[in-house]
């Protein structure tokens, strides 16, 4: 079963913080000389047309990109992030929204590899067209959680593992927990990052609790809600991260209040930003 489709989604609330984050992150790993490499376990397309009939039937994009794009912040991984968005749309008209592959693309140095495996057949196709033939870049239409295993650790030793599932599939919640154990003993050393929506509250900490309790030290939990909790609906989504760049929290303690502001509906949000392990 694969009905999810990023591109319906492309560039929403979610989106921006998963890739302020992940930007963030990627960043951080190039303040050293070494090469890295970026693991994408859920990559979808890798770019969307915002003009499309897919982001335009909810306009999802809206709520996130649409509120920041061409502003200036003041925060600098926010402003970053818009940057980069801003690279893909020369004209100053927002028509391009980067998927996770597009953001490491435009943002990693040459030398730094990228594998990512994609199971849809569509969206796999279209990232293998954006990447093209780059010894440095694989896409794989392979499953998530079995590219785990297979391609991990990778042989530069450092690395971002962004986990990013659609969760249409509810074992994902489960699959997730041990498939991060299982790759966080072969990759110990890599920042992991793991993306999930706030659809019900107690689903959500029951979710989180099981990561905590996974035996995986040094996890911080980022999250952002533009609305306040209802029965039903995604209300706001959030990263665990593990092995976080020491500056990630700062930076998110100074983030999270702008996004909060900039994109919440009627001043209604909230954030959470916790040591969830500890190192
Ligand atoms: N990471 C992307 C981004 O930020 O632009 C969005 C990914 S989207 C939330 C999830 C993607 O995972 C979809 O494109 C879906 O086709 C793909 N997918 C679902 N189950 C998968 C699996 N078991 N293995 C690999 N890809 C899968």
């Amino acid at each position: 079963m694969l009905s999810y489709r990023h591109s319906y989604h492309a560039g929403n609330f979610a989106d921006v913080l998963k890739h302020c984050t992940q930007l963030a992150i990627i960043e951080y790993l190039k303040r050293k000389d070494k090469p890295f490499c970026y693991h994408d376990t859920h990559s979808g397309a890798g770019v969307y047309t915002v003009y499309s009939a897919e982001m335009q039937k909810n306009g999802e994009y809206q709520s996130g990109i649409g509120k920041l794009f061409g502003r200036r912040t003041g925060v600098g991984i926010i402003d970053h992030y818009i940057d980069l968005i801003g690279t893909l749309n020369p004209t100053g008209r927002l028509n391009n929204y980067p998927g996770s592959p597009q953001i490491t693309l435009l943002a990693r140095r040459p030398t730094d590899r990228m594998q990512l495996t994609e199971l849809h057949p569509a969206d796999y196709s279209h990232l293998q067209s954006l990447v093209g033939k780059s010894k440095k870049v694989k896409v794989y239409q392979q499953d998530a959680w079995q590219g785990l295993k297979s391609l991990l650790p990778p042989a530069e030793k450092r690395g971002l593992v962004l986990i990013d599932p659609s969760y249409e599939v509810k074992q994902d919640y489960k699959t997730i927990v041990s498939a991060l154990q299982q790759a966080h003993k072969r990759f110990s050393s890599g920042i992991f990052a793991i993306w999930y929506p706030v659809l019900e509250r107690k689903a959500t900490e029951q979710f989180i609790d099981r990561l905590a309790s996974a035996g995986i030290p040094n996890m911080l939990r980022i999250e952002h809600c533009i609305l306040p909790d209802v029965e039903s609906g995604m209300t706001g989504s959030g990263m665990v991260v593990v092995n976080p760049p020491y500056t990630l929290k700062a930076d998110m303690e100074i983030a999270l209040p702008v996004l909060d502001k900039l994109l919440s509906e009627g001043m209604s949000g909230s954030t959470v930003l916790e040591q969830l392990t500890e190192e």
